[in-house]
């Protein structure tokens, strides 16, 4: 996210110097589903024109019971007349940063250092001292009439200003992995949710022109079970027979597991420091918020940083606080945590109480085009354009 918040900012005429403590962009398993209205705010930096080609556009997206089967299916498509791109985009979050990249050298208010690893700052009057290792390991400062932290959920940035990443950490590690299958002729769609109390999953196909049919299934683990048993093949290979409820052995490619939070820091501005992206909010990846999420503060926040470099009143960053610290809290938390208790239900009368209210959302055409603008961040966006 801080790539793309710099780019914003230099295109708009405010110099800006990138810290980035890896020596080049990772290209690790991270978010890939792209909103609607993040493909809009990337639209005017030229990033959407360049990305659209490389990844997939999916309409049409489902929500199963691992019993019954398909339970909904919701067309983006409903949503035409209200944004350019009704559908979700599959593309992992590196060529994001790569493109972002490609486009701020080319910048000449932004310099970009990679290497650069921030270990402490310090608030002054009209500036903030930053204090950093850089790439041959060096002590180094740097000085900024502003900071803005977009340096992942541990963020130094965020611990150094003393500003609380209030919330929980789930019991269960989720499995990652990725399978080289024709899921499409079994019925999936190309982004389905599987509930189920123990076995649920994300599935979501990718395009990868090394691999055929690229699918990345995730899946919660045993919380009981050491990281080198979730680690092994066999385990993967049977959590996948089950959640995709077929009796074989899959093209299995790729499988990692990760912790999953639900945090926000307590201000998204103290003084003359920012928080954007992971270093603001956390959550589990049910959705897709996190990615889309952390697009929305970048680009809210270099509009109203660029205008007050430019000479506007620095009230303006109180009220990006307002506006994007409010939907972390009120939509993102609320509508993720949700849908985690959606799919891991236990209570067989809530789980058919639920498969039945999601049955009649897709059968009734406003309440079904509700759900899509709550799903794919359309309301967050116009909630928090709305806050004063
Ligand atoms: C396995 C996995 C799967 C995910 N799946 C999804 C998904 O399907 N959909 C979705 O929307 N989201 C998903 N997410 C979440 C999404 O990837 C994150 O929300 C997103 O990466 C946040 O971007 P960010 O730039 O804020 O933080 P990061 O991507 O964490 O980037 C932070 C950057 O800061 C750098 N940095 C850290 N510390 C320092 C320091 N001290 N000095 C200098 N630089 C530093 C890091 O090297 C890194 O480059 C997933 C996350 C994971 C881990």
């Amino acid at each position: 996210m801080g790539l793309v918040c710099a780019l914003a900012l230099a295109r708009s005429g405010t110099d800006v110097v990138v810290l980035e403590a890896l020596g080049k962009l990772p290209r690790e398993q991270r978010g890939a589903a792209f909103h609607p209205p993040t493909l809009e705010m990337l639209e005017p930096h030229g990033i959407t024109g360049d990305l659209l080609p490389l990844g997939l556009r999916i309409p049409v997206w489902q929500i199963r019971d691992k019993e019954d089967g398909v339970v909904a299916e919701f067309d983006l498509g409903m949503l035409a007349d209200e944004t350019r791109y009704p559908y979700r985009f599959h593309l992992p979050q590196h060529h994001l940063a790569a493109d972002a990249l490609a486009k701020l050298r080319r910048e000449p208010r932004a310099t970009v250092l990679f290497g650069a690893s921030v270990e402490g700052l310090a608030q002054e009057d009209a500036r903030v001292r930053v204090r950093y290792r850089d790439a041959t390991g060096a002590a180094a400062e740097i000085a900024a009439s502003w900071v803005v932290g977009c340096d992942g959920s541990r963020s130094i940035v965020r611990k150094a200003s003393d500003i609380a990443y209030e919330g929980f950490t789930w019991p269960e590690r989720f499995l990652v992995t990725n399978v080289d299958e024709d899921l499409v002729s079994e019925g999936f769609a190309e982004t389905s949710y599987v509930a189920d109390p123990d076995k649920w999953a994300v599935i979501l196909r990718l395009a990868d022109p090394r691999v055929g049919n690229l699918w990345r299934i995730a899946m919660p683990s045993d919380p009981d079970l050491p990281e080198e048993e979730v680690m092994e093949e066999g385990y993967a290979q049977a959590m996948l027979r089950e959640v995709l409820g077929c009796d074989r052995s899959f093209r299995l490619i790729y499988q990692s597991t990760y912790r999953v939070h639900q945090r926000v820091a307590s201000t998204f501005r103290k003084g003359r420091v920012l928080l954007a992206g992971d270093a603001a909010h956390i959550n589990n990846p049910i959705g897709g918020f996190g990615l889309n999420g952390g697009v929305h503060d970048a680009i809210n926040l270099a509009d109203k940083l660029g205008a007050v470099c430019a000479g506007a009143d620095d009230g303006l960053l109180d009220l990006y606080d307002r506006q994007r610290r409010h939907v972390a809290v009120e939509n993102v938390q609320r509508q993720s945590i949700r849908n985690k208790k959606l799919m891991q239900e236990r209570d067989p009368g809530v789980r058919r109480r639920n498969i039945d209210e999601l049955r009649s959302v897709v059968r009734d055409p406003e309440r079904a085009r509700a759900y899509l603008r709550d799903s794919s961040m359309i309301s967050s966006v116009a909630q928090a354009a709305a806050i004063r």
